[in-house]
């Protein structure tokens, strides 16, 4: 198989076959992130491509879910992304699940008929980028309507603590209401962590930027379940006291999920949330 590090697998689904095709990630500006800095945005040949599906297809041959590398591989135009999707097809014959990530703007240049038609070839499920720069509410609004109307599924990250203190209730009512006017599959969230190389620890240094603290972090978390609206499973890398927060129902679930977090707020060992968060490594 041919793999550009870094490899980003999906967490929930750890065991599902993995496929290059796209190296990198088209944006590569958010602030935070530092993942494929090295990495310059790239297509592997359909040749490359089918080698691994044949590889797949000897390992695997009854695969009937994959997930597509790496950063947003549905940056790809439809041209290139169908027959790619094709080839999955006919080398996997089972395969029924196709999941990948993309930026809203990804969805731009596709037609509902195209989205579509790249559903009816596996394209069930996508992760939206969890960037916060280069595209407005009313992208978000416009994209996930045409995903709806295509029978696409999509999940949304809201990015907790990126706006920093000074701009965190807008960014986090923002987020939950835009949001809440779509229908995500899942709605995910994890508190910010300021990596070493990132633009955004730079800035804390220099004082631009004032991040939240862990007791500031859950409470934009708090902040954004109680306006949030949404039919949808929710996710959180927040251990809070032992709670378990994700799990689908959201909404049968707020209020617990608030309940938590409330009391997460006020009994909760910050102290230890900061060690933990400082040993991660990655988003
Ligand atoms: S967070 Fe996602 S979209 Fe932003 S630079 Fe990193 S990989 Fe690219």
């Amino acid at each position: 198989m041919h793999f550009t590090e870094p490899v980003y697998r999906n967490p929930y689904w750890p065991t599902w076959p993995l496929l290059e095709i796209t190296r990198g990630c088209t944006h590569n500006k958010c602030k935070f992130c530092t993942m494929y800095k090295g990495v310059r945005f790239g297509v592997p040949d359909m040749e490359t491509i089918e080698a691994d599906l044949r590889e797949l297809a000897a390992t695997d041959p009854h695969a009937r879910t994959i997930q597509l590398l790496s950063a947003n591989p549905l940056a790809l135009p439809y041209d290139r992304l169908a027959p790619i999707l094709e080839k999955i097809n006919e080398y996997l014959p089972e395969i029924e699940y196709i999941y990948g990530a993309g930026r809203v703007t990804d969805f731009r240049n596709k037609t509902v008929e195209q989205l579509r038609a790249l559903r009816d070839l596996g394209m069930r499920e996508i992760r939206l980028e969890r960037i916060n720069k280069g595209y407005h509410a009313a992208d978000i609004l416009e994209q996930c309507a045409k995903l709806d109307e295509a029978g696409v599924r999509y999940w949304h990250t809201f990015l907790n603590g990126v706006a920093g203190t000074s701009h965190s209730r807008e960014h986090t009512i923002n987020s939950a209401k835009v949001f809440s006017q779509t229908n995500p599959m899942v709605v995910g969230t994890g508190g910010l962590t300021l990596f070493p190389g990132t633009p955004l620890l730079e800035e804390a240094q220099r004082g631009e930027f004032d991040p939240l603290d862990e007791r500031g972090l859950l409470e934009e978390v708090l902040l954004f379940v109680e306006n949030l609206e949404c039919d949808c499973s929710f996710i959180t890398h927040h251990t809070v006291g032992g709670a378990n927060l994700t799990g689908p129902d959201f909404l049968g679930r707020k209020e617990r999920i608030v309940a938590a977090l409330r009391d997460e707020i006020d009994h909760g060992d910050m102290e230890r949330m900061a060690r933990r968060r400082a040993m991660k490594t990655t988003l």
